[in-house]
């Protein structure tokens, strides 16, 4: 199941070119009061309400998917939880650019660990990606992200897919240059997810999944997740030794080879198999 929110948080199920609106269906998350729980609600609640969500879709009502407004499936994830270097080509292609190379920074992932970005920096695919600091180097990083399902603690790579509702196309961007990753990547729309989530019973092998990624109809990037150093279950284990993961955090898995600049009035084209596509704009 595609799953969507649209429109000011309208929950859809996207069929085909169009997307069914099941609102109805968040009526039935539980009343919460203040201190609301740390966790995306929706993610939290999606086994209990996909039978009631199946049944709202056949009379619902339909939209066109190009005229409505896709936000971020997860919408309040407690944690955005990144991969850096993952792939070897990407390793070799950023030690060996010296503009941005960084001893400090560039490793394999075993000795960096990961990182976390702002949960404010997150926009789904019908945003634009705005610049935000002109005079630096901003580069696109597509990625697999997998949203986890339920609470995550010491988890086996073996049984970590069973703590993964879904998966949702990444988009990682980047101003190279030496500050901590955290910073550089976590400006406003510095974190793409979309153009929806994917259930995980749609995906039955994370690790053979074309990416493709075009500046302006150019091929940037090209891959299979087949050639991640750690795959997705080996991250969830290794994320959930530190962090607690809760319903709704959001783990991308580290971009391929090919990355690269983009700037105001670029358009960029991100796919991947079993998912899908965006297109977004680049502006000032
Ligand atoms: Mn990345």
């Amino acid at each position: 199941m595609k799953i969507s929110l649209f429109n000011g948080g309208r929950l859809g199920v996207v069929l085909g070119d169009e997307v069914a609106d099941v609102s109805h269906v968040l009526d039935r998350l539980p009343g919460y009061r203040y201190p609301l729980p740390r966790y995306d609600l929706l993610i939290a609640a999606l086994p209990a309400l996909r039978p009631h969500i199946e049944n709202e879709v056949a009379h619902a009502a339909r939209y066109a998917l190009a005229e409505v407004a896709l936000e971020s499936p997860v919408a309040n994830p407690a944690k955005l939880v990144a991969a850096p270097v993952n792939y070897q080509a990407h390793l070799d292609e950023a030690i060996a650019d010296e503009a941005t190379f960084s001893r400090a920074h560039v490793r394999r992932i075993q000795e960096t660990g990961l990182f976390l970005k702002a949960t404010s920096s997150l926009v789904g695919a019908s945003a634009n990606i705005v610049i935000g600091l002109p005079d630096r180097r901003t580069d696109h990083e597509i990625e697999l992200a997998a949203i986890i399902g339920k609470s995550a603690k010491n988890v086996s790579a073996a049984e970590a897919l069973d703590y993964v509702a879904g998966y949702c196309i990444g988009l990682d961007i980047t101003i190279r240059g030496p500050e901590e990753r955290s910073l550089r990547k976590s400006l406003d729309s510095y974190s793409v997810l979309g153009p929806w989530l994917v259930t995980a019973d749609e995906i039955d092998d994370p690790a053979r999944l074309d990416l493709a990624l075009d500046v302006n109809d150019e091929p940037r990037q090209r891959a299979n997740t087949r050639d991640l150093i750690m795959n997705v279950g080996e991250l969830i284990e290794f994320a959930s030794k530190f962090y607690t993961l809760e319903p709704g955090d959001v783990v991308f898995t580290g971009t391929p080879e090919g990355v690269g600049p983009i700037q105001p009035g670029d358009t960029v084209r991100a796919s991947i198999d079993k998912i899908g596509t965006i297109r977004m704009a680049v502006t000032e």
